[in-house]
């Protein structure tokens, strides 16, 4: 019997995913050094490599122990393991990371800051009391902060402070919290913050946070630099400075978020579900919408749901801690529809006349990353609006040989980038619609481009059909191997089965939406199609087409969209007169109709909402977009259920006409709103049943901005039944926030002309 050592084995191990800048390295480290086993580990290219060698069964624990115990913001991928040489190593090592590396590894999202972190931070006795840029390897900003890769300090927005002998023995020191922690700092060596009132520096440090704290208590508006932009901050609970931050911001009635000091506060304020608790606690940290527990003067008007936050900043704790009212106001500084401020410079110059006074942080922000929002559809998150904590995370996998820049919408844009197969979807940038929005649209595609070191004229550019979008011009200005324009309604159904990769599944795609350029010219926006993201899509049904007046206009006007869809009624009753009582607008509107004059011909399913709004009730401007269509899901949720209203062949006439009747008749228009919503869920699903049926199908996908209506999408669900699989977007926004994905997956999946196959 041999009675020398076990027998020694080896193992190469290949972790990929959001495994660096999360602290993956010295978890390893910790783990070989626990377990007695032997190796190296080294950041590569594709991942996180690892050579380990030992025992059997200490080889087998170390590598369920490396998965299992992974740090908390990582996100393992993908853990490829094989047999390899033993080659007698003794100790195990952390190598220096290779600098010829493509940088095609993910970068990690800027993550909220940690427990531990926070319990320094909160102790008297610790040298980081009351330091408002704590982090470690687990917690802290990243893609706010790196100006390239690899993700080293010199080359993040740390790069100016040099790390005192305390911080660089933790930075240094394997077993440590901070070993490699990039952005680490204490009050010795590193950044802090400073309170700016009246073009005055008036102090510095922790007595700028308890300065700032006081002013938030006396009802003052402030400009408090966060990780990705500024914010606006006051007291939500004072209806004054509500007000007034409305009054200076241009913003009327869109809802601000709040942030609320702790979990608890959030329950007392929201009906919270444990989804929603989940969501609200996750590293990411977005703006959760749930249900209102209680009003809050002016937040959120004329809408049951709240947009609350957690502190994620150590300066928000902080905050907090120093005497901070809760909740407070937290909306993104700028003036309306302008992109969120995140240089110093720039926001002492733009919110001058806003803010009271400004919390400068002196740790520049790389690039402006607005604040993620979320909600719950189904028990399962549902993103609204994809940005800090989230990006530039990977969404799903393209079978792309050549890499894909993908332009995004002209509402709600976002961009990708395919590279190496993974598809990563910019933050959210905003509409394009103002020099400023331009301005920052080209700096984050330039970003992106020069963090992944493409080059355009290498790559395959998507962009929407539409002729006169800013996008699509950006994008023929561009140099590059193709350009492939993409049907909007396309990408749309594209991207949920993009992010569910399922590239060849066949399936019923439904689109709603309130605005697309159709492949005949016309605003699509309640569109039906079948086929695959490999094959392409046929329209298969849409809305009955009206004549919309008025171009641009229309989605402001909900009484203007009605003219759209009411100008053909021949039985129509004077619609000046109450129960409707519209504005000059609407017979303006009709006559533009009636002479054809500024017309577009539309299938849009948001302006049939504007439409029934409007006969319900909505009549004025709406001063955001969706605003209409909020007013009247909201409606219909006070009523109990109701029957739907007649609506077959998707032919609104003989819908509108009985709202028109009901209304006359005086049913309340709640029941009539909610009769509309039964209506148009039985007609998609009927539709798509049909579309199934007659093509052999199973699997239907929905997306567009329409779907973020949780009645409608609730009683499409439960009218569904088993009849037929639905898929929706998970990954990505249903807004347009998720099309630059639909359409990286549709000019992916394009045969190249010159026969080079994918790509
Ligand atoms: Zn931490
Ligand atoms: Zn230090
Ligand atoms: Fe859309």
């Amino acid at each position: 019997m041999n009675r020398s050592a076990p027998q020694v084995v080896a193992r190469r191990i290949l972790i990929r995913g959001v495994v660096q800048g999360v602290g993956f390295r010295p978890h390893v480290y910790r783990v070989a050094a626990r377990l007695g086993v032997a190796g190296w580990v080294v950041n590569g290219a594709a991942g996180v490599e690892i050579h380990v060698e030992g025992p059997l069964e200490r080889v087998q624990a170390f590598v369920r122990a490396v998965e299992d115990e992974a740090p908390a913001p990582a996100r393992i991928s993908e853990v490829q393991i094989d047999d390899a040489p033993a080659a007698g190593l003794t100790g195990f090592e952390i190598r220096a990371s290779r600098r010829d590396d493509a940088p095609t590894v993910r970068m990690s999202p800027d993550l909220a800051v940690c427990h531990d972190c926070l319990r320094e931070m909160n102790d008297p006795a610790d040298r980081r009391y009351r330091y408002a840029y704590i982090n470690c390897t687990n917690c802290g900003p990243r893609y706010s902060i790196i100006q390239r890769l690899p993700y080293d300090r010199p080359n993040t927005t740390m790069s100016g402070w040099q790390l005192c002998e305390a911080c660089r023995a933790e930075y240094t020191d394997p077993l440590d919290r901070r070993y490699h922690a990039q952005p680490t700092a204490c009050p010795m060596c590193g950044p802090q913050y400073r309170l700016v009132v009246d073009e005055r520096e008036e102090c510095r440090g922790p007595e700028a946070i308890s300065r700032a704290a006081r002013m938030l208590a006396d009802g003052r508006i402030l400009a408090v630099k966060g990780i990705g932009g500024y914010h606006l901050a006051c007291d939500a609970q004072n209806a004054m400075a509500v007000d007034q931050l409305r009054e200076r911001k241009f913003r009327k009635e869109r809802p601000f978020a709040i942030m609320v000091r702790d979990m608890a506060e959030a329950r007392r304020l929201l009906r919270l579900t444990d989804a929603h608790e989940r969501l609200l606690a996750d590293a990411a940290r977005p703006i959760v919408l749930a249900p209102a527990a209680t009003e809050l003067p002016g937040v959120s008007p004329d809408n049951p749901n709240l947009g609350v936050m957690l502190p994620y900043a150590p300066l928000h704790h902080l905050l907090f801690a120093v005497g901070s009212p809760s909740p407070l106001v937290l909306t993104s500084a700028n003036r309306s529809a302008e992109p969120i401020a995140y240089r110093d410079d720039d926001a002492r110059e733009r919110l001058a006349g806003i803010a009271d006074a400004l919390l400068i942080g002196e740790r520049p922000i790389a690039r402006r990353v607005d604040d993620s929002v979320v909600a719950v559809r189904g028990g399962a998150p549902f993103i609204v609006r994809r940005s800090r904590g989230y990006s530039p995370g990977v969404v799903a996998r393209l079978p792309a040989a050549r890499p894909i820049l993908a332009m995004g919408s002209d509402l709600k844009n976002a961009v990708a980038v395919v590279v190496d197969g993974q598809v990563i979807v910019s933050q959210h940038i905003g509409d394009l619609d103002e020099l400023e929005t331009h301005a920052s649209y080209a700096e984050t595609i330039h970003d992106l481009l020069a963090m992944y070191d493409l080059e355009p004229a290498e790559m395959i550019v998507a962009h929407d059909l539409h002729p006169e979008f800013h996008s699509t011009a950006v994008a023929r200005s561009l140099p590059a191997h193709r350009h492939v324009a993409v049907q909007h309604h396309h990408a749309h159904v594209a991207s949920v089965l993009a992010e569910h990769e399922l590239l060849a599944e066949r399936a019923v795609g439904v689109a709603l939406d309130g605005t697309g350029y159709g492949t005949d010219g016309g605003i699509w926006g309640c569109e039906f199609f079948v086929g695959s993201v490999a094959d392409g899509f046929e329209r298969a049904a849409s809305l009955r087409p009206f004549d919309l007046p008025g171009g641009d206009a229309a989605a402001r006007f909900p009484v203007q969209a009605a003219a759209g869809l009411l100008a053909r009624l021949d039985d129509l009753p004077d619609m000046s007169a109450p129960p409707f009582s519209f504005p000059r607008r609407f017979r303006d509107a009709v006559q533009l109709v009636h002479k054809n004059v500024r017309c577009f011909r539309s299938t849009s399913a948001g302006r049939l909402f504007d439409a029934v709004a409007a006969l319900l009730g909505f009549t004025r401007e709406a001063t955001f977009e969706g605003q209409a269509a909020i007013w009247l899901e909201t409606l219909a949720r006070q009523a109990a259920v109701e029957p739907p209203l007649p609506f077959t062949d998707l032919d609104h006439q003989v819908l509108l006409r009985s709202v028109i009747a009901d209304r006359l008749a005086g049913r309340d228009p709640a029941e009539i709103a909610y009769a509309f919503h039964a209506a148009l869920a039985g007609e998609i699903v009927r539709m798509t049943n049909d579309l199934c049926a007659r093509h052999g199908l199973e699997l239907a996908v929905l997306s567009g901005g329409v779907f973020q209506n949780e009645l409608l999408l609730d009683l499409v669900s439960d009218a569904a039944g088993r009849r037929f699989r639905m898929l929706i977007n998970r990954s990505v926004p249903v807004n347009d926030g998720g099309i630059a994905l639909g359409q990286a997956a549709v000019a992916g999946l394009i045969p190249s002309p010159s026969g080079r196959g994918l790509g």
